[in-house]
């Protein structure tokens, strides 16, 4: 038999069929289109719902501040404060409940008071006062103005503004938050947008899910102030000019011990007598003795809190005196 002729079918079947390139081409095409469209919906879907661009941001852990940012009342077994209520009559059960939570604190014993309304929220010192009032359209929700003498706090104010709260969640949310910094608590966390931490200290769009203090704030105040049973010892949490010593792991030994001298003994009456004109000091005295500025005038504190936009401001107004502004931003 002769050989199968050229063009006849079974010589086209024995040829290999040439793959088409477009076909392969197109497909990488569109998993390249399918890949962006998702990335794109998966940015668009995170700035909707977190406001950052990476989705992934959302769920970083965030890095809580430690007790070196935080102020100090004079305290080290437990801090005994207390905490006057300055509040419209139907502001008084936010403030009991904050108060009764804040209290879960080993390092708190909060005693509380009454005072008559006070829009103003004049300061009184060695107590933290807490007030209501329609301050207007402000760039924030809840202001705490805190007055340090010679790196202890001498005083701290809560105000919580009524134009910017409208509902009971706000409401107890802000108060806790406004309580918390009067501990000398700074914010655990001031972005709006990452995932909720629980605890009222924390920036939230939704306040419901931090209406408490936290076992974080919790402990960090314990490390603050240490309990009626178990002293502060953490020497990190001296104020590193506060007299304390200031003294860090590693960082300079102190200069050895020698019995006390004539002039140390003139040098302690001096510091004692120090402590007691700080304690007595007349105001009208004060504004004269802490460098022409009286840390207790309301007008003089007010007006560094108006010269604060932002979450925290720290003033340092001279070397006696530092003012500390934390707001909750609207
Ligand atoms: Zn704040």
């Amino acid at each position: 038999m002769s050989a199968t002729p050229p063009g006849s079918k079974r010589s086209l079947q024995s040829q290999p069929v040439p793959r088409e390139p477009n076909c392969l081409v197109r497909k990488l095409k569109c998993i390249i289109f399918i890949s962006i469209l998702l990335i794109a919906g998966a940015i668009g879907l995170s700035l909707v719902l977190t406001g950052k661009p990476n989705p992934l941001d959302y769920f970083v852990p965030t890095d809580p501040p430690g007790s070196t940012e935080a102020v100090r009342w004079d305290a080290n077994q437990g801090l005994e404060l207390e905490v006057i209520n300055a509040l419209e009559d139907f502001w008084t059960p936010f403030f009991d409940r904050s108060v009764q939570e804040w209290n879960q604190s080993e390092a708190l014993t909060i005693r509380t008071g009454r005072t008559s309304y006070d829009f103003d929220c004049n300061p009184i010192r060695g107590k933290m006062k807490v007030c209501n009032g329609d301050y207007g359209n402000t760039d924030w929700r809840g202001l705490n103005t805190i007055v340090l003498v010679h790196d202890h706090v001498e005083h701290s104010v809560a105000q919580l503004n009524d134009y910017h709260l409208p509902d009971d969640i706000q409401r107890r949310y802000t108060m806790c938050h406004e309580i918390g910094h009067g501990w000398g608590l700074p914010h655990t966390d001031t972005d709006y947008f990452n995932r909720d931490r629980g605890d009222c200290l924390d920036y939230t769009n939704s306040p419901r899910n931090n209406l408490l203090p936290g076992q974080y704030n919790l402990d960090l105040l314990v490390e603050l102030y240490g309990t009626p049973t178990m002293p502060r010892t953490n020497p990190r949490l001296n104020n590193t000019n506060s007299g304390e010593g200031g003294l860090r792991p590693g960082g300079p030994r102190p200069p050895p011990q020698r019995p006390p001298q004539k002039e140390d003994k003139e040098d302690e009456e001096e510091d004692e007598e120090d402590r007691y004109l700080q304690t007595v000091l007349d105001p009208a005295v004060a504004s004269a003795v802490y460098g022409g500025v009286d840390p207790n005038d309301r007008d003089t504190i007010r007006s560094y809190a108006d010269a604060c936009h932002r979450e925290h401001c720290h003033f340092k107004v001279n070397n006696d005196i530092v003012i500390e502004v934390y707001k909750l931003m609207v």
